[in-house]
């Protein structure tokens, strides 16, 4: 059985609480007022963060109707989803992977019967869409900017016609999407679309190529909440093999334009603004340190070896050390190669193209994390 730490966190700081509590409500020798006082102050610090952080696969309401669900990235591979209930049905952001599907539907069942009836997918992604044949199959209808299409007209190439692609290859390390077939989305917006029963609108948006060619994002002018996909993550779950990033960080200067005060990000958990901004810094800081290497005419090698130095610069900055992970070797890679560097040898194929098998050139993608996430786009680990 995996543990999985946040949760272990979660528990930790539950039960402490609860014996906190239970101090705070019979304190040796204290007169009540006292008592009262230092109970509240003590209870808004130990909840204030809770508030701020979601729990893994557990729904939580961000503001009337309109839901956020941390998905179990490490143990299943899932992508967070939001479900928006309108007056005649729900909108669900993302089709998740057919079991992350599977898993969400009952949890918006036990909240409305109205009938599901659009799933965005933010990308094209696996983790993102290839649930959608289970949404289908609930009577939902999958909504995507066009650039999903093209990119799946990219990587889907047995759906397309062609030798066996992504889908293929995810198939062979997941029963779910075995057992499931790929569903490309059939409503398609190339700029915009608007959902809007008078209580509750969604804006579904495209600023640009950011962590693909075809990332849109879930805008709630009323509430003032974004759902971003992958375009913004909160951890160190940046893949940034079909993206740009030059590109990512202007998208996200559009996206930070909305005025968004809560992030649904498409891994991590959900918070404030701030999340788009320290999404934006990673990717240039990120840049800046692969420049300095290219400015000084370092060798596709010599830029492999630096990428400990780089984690180590990174590292220093408080507000995006959390970014850091194990694509760090492969997040340089493409920035250097972007800047018009060569690709490392031993490491292209990890973002080369996901018919590859990533795990197998070893270096940056061969610890847990990375073996579920190059899964979970579609790479088969070589272990
Ligand atoms: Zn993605």
């Amino acid at each position: 059985m995996r543990i999985n730490p946040r949760r272990a966190r979660g528990e930790w700081r539950r039960s402490f609480r609860v014996d906190l509590i239970q101090f705070l409500l019979n304190p040796p020798g204290m007169n009540s007022p006292k008592r009262i006082y230092i109970l509240l102050v003590l209870a808004a610090a130990l909840f204030i963060p809770v508030l701020s952080r979601s729990e893994v696969n557990k729904s939580e309401a961000v503001a009337p109707d309109i839901y956020f669900h941390e998905g179990d990235l490490s143990g299943k591979g899932h992508c967070n989803n939001g479900w928006i209930v309108f007056e005649d049905y729900v909108l669900v952001i993302d089709g998740n992977f057919p079991s992350g599907a599977q898993e969400i539907i009952p949890k918006i069942r036990a909240i409305t019967n109205k009938p599901i009836r659009f799933v965005f997918d933010t990308h094209h992604h696996g983790d993102h869409a290839y649930g959608n044949q289970v949404w289908v199959d609930n009577g939902a209808v999958p909504v995507a900017h066009t650039g999903v299409i093209d990119e799946m007209k990219k990587y889907e190439t047995s759906f397309y016609g062609n030798t066996p692609g992504r889908w293929e290859d995810a198939a062979k390390g997941r029963k779910d999407v075995a057992a499931s077939k790929l569903k490309p989305p059939t409503l398609l917006f190339r700029k915009d679309m608007i959902f809007d029963d008078g209580k509750h609108r969604v804006e579904l948006l495209h600023f640009g190529v950011a962590h693909t060619q075809g990332d849109g994002f879930a805008w709630l002018p009323k509430e003032k909440i974004v759902f971003t996909g992958d375009a913004c993550v909160n951890g160190p779950y940046n893949f940034v093999g079909d993206g740009n990033t030059e590109q990512w960080i202007q998208t996200l200067e559009a996206v930070k334009k909305l005025g968004a005060k809560t992030v649904c990000p498409g891994h991590g958990p959900m918070g404030t603004a701030q999340i788009l901004e320290d999404q934006q810094s990673y990717f240039i800081e990120l840049r800046k340190q692969v420049k300095k290497l290219v400015d000084a005419g370092k060798k596709p090698e010599e830029v492999k070896a630096a990428v400990g130095d780089i984690k180590a610069a990174l590292q220093k900055q408080e507000r995006i050390a959390r970014y850091i992970g194990d694509f760090l070797g492969a997040q340089v890679e493409k920035v250097f190669v972007e800047m018009g560097g060569k690709p490392f040898q031993s490491v292209s194929a990890a973002f080369d193209d996901h018919k590859h098998h990533a795990g197998a050139h070893g270096g940056t993608l061969t610890s847990g994390r990375s073996v579920v996430k190059a899964r979970l786009m579609g790479v088969r680990p070589g272990r």
